[in-house]
């Protein structure tokens, strides 16, 4: 899938490395986000101490992994990474609790995912850095305590909702990533193509942001498969006649709905008569996983107007039915 807003290969990872924006300066869009911390880091930085944990939430590909690697970065410390189902035992996570150096950041990845045992010892890690393990088996066996340098925990998920109560009780600093806009995406595509060498007009640029799903990974991808179909049809430059073409190659129309954006809204208005529909028969009948409607597909469809999200399930919209080249039902329609 191409705007699949998930990582796809180990190469995709390399170069979304290479195109991370390091600095909090450098980090476009999201401006609220970006304005609490820079005074949060400020301050700590001032004090000499660690930041407080942050949680950052919102759908896959808009920045949070870069972030958790920005705030290392200004604050001057290290970055572990790690996510949520790696760790299995409540003794991974103690392992890389222990091996922190002071103010460092730990970063969780899919922090909604950690095991109920694992999320205990966090608890007063968090609170007190302090952990509890347990040595020995059977009636020998004895609990620790083992004090840990100060650390941030910075946590990432899609769904805030997700997360147990005392979890999200414990981070001082909450931040809700938003998708991009047009202009915000332009600069981010205007910037990669600089960095990746290559030549791209004004509206080539914002061909591809109109197009990316309001995501930096997406416009990222698209900006990559757009360069190779300019590179084997024309001169190389990208402008918006190579863009549009490439894309429309691609399958990606002029909204930016890819193939599974559509096969979904197609779905609720051909086999669903439009909706309401629960999200498990929706799931069923497009041979998605529930997950990844709910992460991936949805929240775009809905803030774009293509998808309500009602307590009896999914309907389709005006705007879908007209976007598929059909007339909407009821009075409006006719
Ligand atoms: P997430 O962790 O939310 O899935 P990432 O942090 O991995 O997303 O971001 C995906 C890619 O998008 C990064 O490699 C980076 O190049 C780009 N990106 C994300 N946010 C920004 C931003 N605010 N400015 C510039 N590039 C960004």
């Amino acid at each position: 899938r191409i705007v699949s807003p998930q990582t796809s290969s180990p190469g995709e990872d390399s170069i979304e490395r290479a195109l991370r924006p390091k600095l909090l300066a450098e980090y476009v869009g999201q401006h609220s986000a970006r304005e609490q911390l820079e005074i949060f880091i400020a301050a700590a930085r001032k004090r000499g101490e660690a930041l407080d944990h942050v949680l950052l939430f919102g759908p896959p590909g808009l920045g949070k992994t870069t972030l958790a690697h920005i705030v290392a970065h200004e604050m001057g410390v290290q970055l572990r990474q790690t996510s949520g189902p790696v760790l299995e035992r409540p003794g991974d996570l103690a392992a890389l609790l222990t091996n922190l150096e002071k103010n460092d950041v730990l970063f969780i990845d899919e922090i909604h995912r950690l095991s109920p045992v694992v999320e205990e010892i966090l608890y007063p890690a968090l609170e007190d850095f302090q952990i509890d393990i347990l040595i020995g088996e059977g009636p020998a066996a004895r609990s620790v305590k083992i004090d840990l340098q100060p650390f941030t925990l910075v946590g990432a998920t899609t769904r805030a909702g997700m997360l147990t109560n005392p979890l999200r009780d414990r981070f001082g600093i909450v931040s809700r990533l938003e998708f991009y806009n047009v202009t915000d995406l332009t600069h981010i595509v205007t910037r990669s193509a600089n960095l990746l060498n290559v030549s791209i007009t004004p509206d080539g640029a914002s061909e591809i942001a109109r197009r990316a799903r309001g995501t930096p990974r997406i416009a990222n991808r698209l900006l990559r498969r757009v360069r190779d179909y300019a590179e084997v049809k024309s001169n190389g430059v990208i402008n918006e006649q190579t863009a549009g073409a490439a894309l429309a190659m691609l399958d990606v129309d002029p909204q930016g709905l890819d193939l599974m954006d559509r096969k979904l809204l197609d779905a609720i208005i051909h086999k669903f008569d439009g909706g309401p529909v629960g999200v498990d028969s929706l799931a069923a009948a497009i041979g998605e996983e529930r997950d990844t409607i709910e992460d991936v597909i949805e929240p775009y469809l809905i803030q774009h107007g293509y998808l309500q999200r009602t307590p009896r399930g999914r309907m389709a919209t005006h705007t879908t039915w007209r976007h598929l080249g059909l007339t909407p039902p009821g009075p409006t329609g006719n």
